[in-house]
């Protein structure tokens, strides 16, 4: 066996074997499909062509999918079709099987193509991670076999998703993952920017399906959209942005299916902070409140972190504490608080409607514009929650299309 060079993220610069940096040749882009992106054969093959056309134009390529379509959730559902709770082990040998489908599919038409292409599997790709099977963090890459592959001119297709672990385990990086994946190589290959191409246009400043004139976002910071992520926009995962904000990645999220100008996410910078008060609107359908009397809070939350409870909000007035989850955490949670011995009830009633804009930290009176509006369209919100950036109000779920409608309209934010 030969040693393998460690990697870290932080340590690894531009490419250091490949031509010579600043000229075209040396550039390296990492171009992420998801799933709706690689769904069948044919958009196997466009998917092909763009990575294709990239590679044509100079760039050393890397290409990060998902699995097609809505396969991670069929095996999801087929794993407890067969086990009631399946091993964590064996669920993450199952799941990462979807991204390596699509990613031998797209070599092999990228051959077809007259072109060179390796397709390899998250652990092959050096993407190392901790040891928490299902929502495993990356804490290192180790790039050599990409740089490798690159230099002989490969147009290189890595398994999204997934990596080995530090006990040599596949491991999943949790739900949205392939977009953690992406960035992550972005970062240790030093490349131009990330590309993210998705079913939608964009970042926008609600979601469209439900705001007609939301209106597609030229720029964001990374503060913002790591605020929007983490309130429930669904087009980038949140871990992905954290990482991007971290080794300061580019990020363009842009359409698969059209041509379009799509959104940097980036530093933030003077011009951003002028043009955007408010940038969106985004929510949350449901968010589960807990209200937990009698805790301490260091033991409460520190049994709730070795839980793995990504909890959100946190209030607290005199004895009791309330706290919001994810309601895929439910279970975790409730186990954790009664492992406890506490007192608590949960409300599964609430969603969460966020305002978020880099230009509020020096603008007063959004928070004033903010309730004023939700007062007048008679929606309550128990609960509050700020950040220099944001406005988080939990209000019932039946009033959260609603609200966000309204304080869409009221910042004025439609196109
Ligand atoms: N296929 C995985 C999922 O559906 C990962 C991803 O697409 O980012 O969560
Ligand atoms: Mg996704």
């Amino acid at each position: 066996m030969t040693a393998t060079e460690y990697e870290a993220v932080p340590a690894v610069g531009p490419d250091s074997t490949g031509a010579q940096a600043g000229t075209p040749e040396a550039r390296c882009v990492v171009m992420k499909f998801g799933g709706t992106s690689v769904a069948d054969p044919q958009k196997l093959r466009s998917v092909a062509a763009r990575l294709v056309g990239a590679r044509e134009a100079g760039y050393r390529v890397v290409g990060v999918l998902s699995a097609m379509g809505k396969t991670t959730d069929e095996l999801l559902a087929l794993a407890l079709e067969v086990s009631p709770a399946p091993d964590p082990r064996e669920l993450d040998m199952l799941v990462s099987v979807g991204e390596r489908i699509s990613c031998a599919l797209a070599a092999m038409a990228i051959v077809d193509l007259g072109h060179e292409a390796i397709s390899l599997t998250g652990s092959q790709a050096g993407i190392v991670t901790d040891t928490v099977h299902g929502k495993a963090k990356i804490v290192e890459v180790r790039a050599r076999r990409i740089h490798e592959a690159l230099d002989d001119g490969k147009i290189v297709l890595v398994a999204g998703f997934q990596g080995v672990s530090t006990t040599y385990e596949v491991t999943t990086l949790g739900r949205g993952g392939s977009d953690t994946t992406a960035v992550a190589l972005a970062a240790a290959l030093g490349a131009d920017h990330c590309a993210i191409y998705t079913d939608v246009r964009g970042v926008f400043s609600a979601d469209p399906r439900l705001v007609p004139d939301a209106r597609p976002l030229r720029h964001v910071s990374f503060d913002e959209m790591l605020e929007m992520a983490s309130s429930g926009a669904r087009v980038l995962a949140t871990r992905s942005i954290e990482v991007a904000r971290s080794h300061n990645v580019k990020l363009h999220v842009r359409s698969t299916f059209e041509e379009g100008i799509g959104t940097w996410i980036e530093e933030e910078d003077d011009g951003m902070l002028e043009k955007a008060l408010i940038s969106g609107v985004v929510h949350q359908r449901e968010e589960t409140v807990y209200h937990v009397e009698g805790a301490t809070r260091a033991r409460l939350f520190g049994a709730l972190a070795e839980a793995f409870v990504n909890v959100d909000t946190i209030v607290q007035t005199g004895a009791q504490i309330v706290f919001s989850a994810p309601p895929e955490d439910r279970v975790a949670a409730a186990r954790t608080l009664d492992e406890l011995g506490l007192e608590w009830s949960s409300r599964e009633d609430l969603g969460k409607v966020s305002l978020v804009g880099a230009g509020m930290k020096s603008h007063p009176g959004v928070a004033a514009k903010t309730f004023a509006t939700l007062e007048a369209a008679g929606i309550e919100s128990p609960i509050v929650s700020t950040s220099p950036i944001k406005i988080a109000c939990h209000v019932p779920t039946v009033d959260v299309d609603r609200a966000v409608r309204a304080l869409h309209e009221a910042f004025e934010l439609g196109g």
